[in-house]
């Protein structure tokens, strides 16, 4: 426990907050946006990736994301009723899809606690692109029941798997998540995801300084030409609970060095555009990249922002929808449904709320955040979604 977490008090009613109302030209006549496919916001972003967030529960308390001392047995979760059902939530992604959406994530919490969430797959599943293609449909998880839920999901239509895991040491595993839970227990889960065909599956390890960069070179030499893909994440200042302060986060150039000191990296193109991660491949004998060695990622969301090929949408779990991880507030799309919106409604609303989009704060960063940990009230990371 650091000592900000010990110190910070922080009232439960900021943890849930207020929406932002929908922008006038939404409720103008004149000015209906019809579900016709692209989008633009105000840095010409195109909207390509919805995150659902189903459930804001979970297991685990990692420190870095829901630190048990405000996330105790005594915080208000949300209640059933108030969770978008996935008829609701399906009827909203079928409108973000006509607006470009390609790629959905479920997310959460730990989406695999949400019952039934194999029902919800299917409904995505079932879903097409503009130009008539399924939908990119994956989910990231701690890994802690994928062991039981691999093959229903896999049957269900999801196609990959990310999950999340900060290190092999089981202490040192332990210790993060904060629940003592074996990390033996999350790699026989990754075993399962594979077997049933979730793939290709990546791995997720948020990098603490201080706490589990001694797991960096343990974690690059297991997944080694596994067939899965290791990206190490720049630990960020998401939430106003974790306490974060700069002097934590290991930028992902030293990642990369340490690495480097025992298995040579070459830098890799993007895949795609908007790719939040930078690629290096592993090297083999003749210094070339050897696809066999497979590859890694390094998110750097601190250290080098992406803001400007940002193109993800965040929809939480009672149907607020916000436009950045650090938005202060979203837009209540729920209220919107089950008012009786109909599908054109909530479509000219997407519309117009992704037009005036002009978030980018990883990139005011320094600017709006400097490195006080004074509280900001903010959204909680397991409350939209990573
Ligand atoms: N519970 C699931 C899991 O852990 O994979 C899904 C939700 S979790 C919020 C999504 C991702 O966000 C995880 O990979 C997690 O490691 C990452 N994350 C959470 N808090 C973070 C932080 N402060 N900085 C960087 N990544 C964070
Ligand atoms: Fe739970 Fe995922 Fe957040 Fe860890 S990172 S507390 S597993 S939601
Ligand atoms: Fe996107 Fe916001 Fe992250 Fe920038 S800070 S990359 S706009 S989510």
């Amino acid at each position: 426990m650091t000592e900000s977490h010990t110190h910070r008090v922080i009232p439960l009613q900021d943890l849930r907050p207020l929406s932002l109302p929908l922008p006038v030209a939404a409720q103008q006549p004149g000015q209906r946006i019809s579900a016709n496919g692209l989008l633009a916001d105000t840095r010409a972003r195109a909207l390509h990736d919805l995150r659902i967030s189903v459930t804001d529960r979970c297991n685990f308390r990692c420190n870095y994301c829901m630190p048990k001392e405000i996330f105790g047995t005594d915080y208000p979760y949300l209640r059933h009723a108030d969770l978008l059902s996935f008829e609701e939530i399906t009827r909203l992604a079928r409108q973000f899809i006509a607006h470009g959406v390609q790629k959905i994530r479920l997310t959460g919490g730990e989406p695999l606690l949400r019952k039934h969430l194999e029902q919800l797959v299917e409904q995505l599943a079932a879903l097409r692109t503009l130009d008539g293609q399924p939908l990119d449909i994956t989910l990231t998880t701690n890994g802690s029941l994928l062991a039981r839920k691999a093959a229903a999901l896999k049957a269900a239509g999801l196609q990959r798997v990310t999950v999340s895991l900060d290190g092999l040491d089981d202490a040192v595993f332990r210790a993060m998540n904060d629940v003592d839970f074996p990390v033996a227990d999350v790699l026989a889960g990754i075993d399962a995801a594979r077997a049933a065909g979730l793939g290709p599956i990546k791995i997720n390890m948020v990098v603490k300084r201080g706490t589990n960069e001694q797991e960096i070179l343990p974690m690059a030499r297991r997944f080694r030409a596994s067939g899965m893909v290791l990206r190490f994440i720049e630990y960020m200042d998401v939430g106003a609970t974790n306490g974060w302060r700069m002097n934590e986060v290991m930028p992902s150039s030293e990642v990369v060095q340490q690495i480097q000191t025992e298995l040579p990296l070459i830098p890799l193109q993007a895949s795609q555009p908007g790719e939040t991660a930078q690629r290096w491949g592993y090297a083999g004998a003749d210094g070339q990249y050897d696809p066999g060695l497979g590859e890694i990622g390094v998110i750097s969301s601190v250290t080098q922002a992406f803001c400007h090929s940002c193109n993800r949408a965040r929809l939480s779990t009672e149907g607020q929808l916000y436009l950045c991880l650090f938005a202060e507030k979203g837009y209540d799309l729920r209220q919107l449904l089950r008012s009786g919106a109909s599908d054109a409604d909530l479509a000219n609303a997407i519309g117009h709320i992704w037009q005036g989009r002009s978030d980018r704060y990883s990139e005011l960063r320094s600017a709006l955040a400097p490195d006080t940990g004074a509280p900001i009230k903010r959204v909680e990371m397991s409350y939209i979604g990573g």
